[in-house]
């Protein structure tokens, strides 16, 4: 089924000003391009809408920044009907009072219309920044945003706050965590997630969408940003090898027209399990369905016994979550 306008899927609508960094965002996260190519991207200039073929169906909307898109003449209710999240790019190292007006203003309009829109603030390009100039902006944002917002009387506003940069992967777990919180499913995600490693002693486990590298859900003990790395990391090598003989994915380019026509592809393909040592840990990966693998962290206690409990635990993950996400099964 294609997303159209309509289908009632939640979108993604990544807005901001004109250089703020919307273009250089979605083609690192979701087409891979290395983030010191952007700085050869043409800025946004138009609405460009794209559609990510995956374990669900997002948009992003990549908006220019100068759009008035309250403006009468603007099919309003078109774009945000359905959206599940607003993501509004501040660039961080540039003067951001404008952009921060700007973004008051939507979302007070917002909390008028739509008020159950997640706006999520990236405060992005934060890659250039001292640590303390860091935290001073960040704590600017926020503040400027929170007092207008409880001036016009809109303190339980759901607006979060981020910090990014496409140099490294705190923009992939900003979007893990706003893409989580469209999951109605999350809950029994974690659960499950959280059997597995109790089971199995396994100290992380995180549930991949594996062309985009965001994480849709993972166990309930505390994230470090180091296991998400070493996990993340992990997943470039699979997806070159699955490449050749995993399952079929949809053209990277995120296209739904190729999308759809590698669907019917080839759908026999075993499903890629490996299990490897790095530094003190085992890393174990399996992946799940079309567009999901499971990546899990642990310790180097008998890997080889546990080999075998964790692959049959895994399998039964995989059986629950098939019931969870009927959609990109075998
Ligand atoms: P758009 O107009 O909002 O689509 O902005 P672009 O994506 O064209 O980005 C404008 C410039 O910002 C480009 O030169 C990018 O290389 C640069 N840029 C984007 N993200 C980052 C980031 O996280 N850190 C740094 N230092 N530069 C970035």
């Amino acid at each position: 089924p294609n997303s159209k306008a309509g289908d009632g899927k939640p979108r993604l609508l990544l807005m901001g000003q004109r250089r703020s960094g919307k273009s250089s965002i979605s083609s690192v996260v979701f087409h891979k391009l290395p983030p010191s190519e952007t700085l050869y991207l043409e800025t946004t200039t138009r609405i460009k809408k794209e559609s990510m073929h995956s374990f669900m169906d997002f948009q992003v909307w990549d908006f220019p920044g100068h759009l008035d898109y309250f403006d009468p003449a603007f099919d309003v209710d078109n774009i945000f009907d359905e959206i599940g999240a607003l993501i509004w790019v501040i660039d961080a190292q540039d003067e951001y009072l404008d952009a921060i007006m700007r973004l008051n203003t939507t979302i007070l309009n917002l909390q008028h219309s739509y008020p159950n829109i997640n706006v999520e603030v990236f405060v992005h390009k934060v890659d250039g920044l001292s640590e303390d100039y860091k935290s001073d902006t960040f704590r600017d944002i926020i503040q400027r945003v929170q007092d207008e917002l409880s001036d016009a009387g809109y303190e339980n506003a759901p607006v979060s706050f981020y910090q990014t940069s496409i140099y490294d992967h705190s923009i992939f777990e900003a979007f893990s965590k706003v893409i989580q919180k469209l999951i109605p499913q999350l809950p029994t995600l974690e659960s499950l997630l959280d059997s597995l490693c109790v089971n199995c002693r396994i100290e992380k486990a995180y549930l991949f969408d594996v062309l985009s590298k965001i994480y849709i859900a993972t166990d309930t003990a505390p994230t470090d940003i180091g296991s998400y790395e070493i996990c993340s990391d992990y997943i470039d090598v699979v997806v070159d090898v699955s490449e050749i003989y995993g399952w079929d994915r949809p053209a990277e380019n995120g296209q739904l027209e190729d999308a759809d026509i590698n669907e019917t592809g080839n759908n026999d393909a075993e499903s890629l399990i490996t299990m490897e040592r790095k530094g003190n840990n085992y890393l174990y990966l399996r992946e799940i369905n079309k567009y999901l693998a499971l990546i899990c962290l642990m310790g180097n206690d008998s890997p080889a016994e546990k080999k075998a409990l964790i692959d049959y635990n895994v399998g039964v993950f995989q059986e629950a979550l098939a019931q969870v996400f009927p959609r990109g099964e075998k």
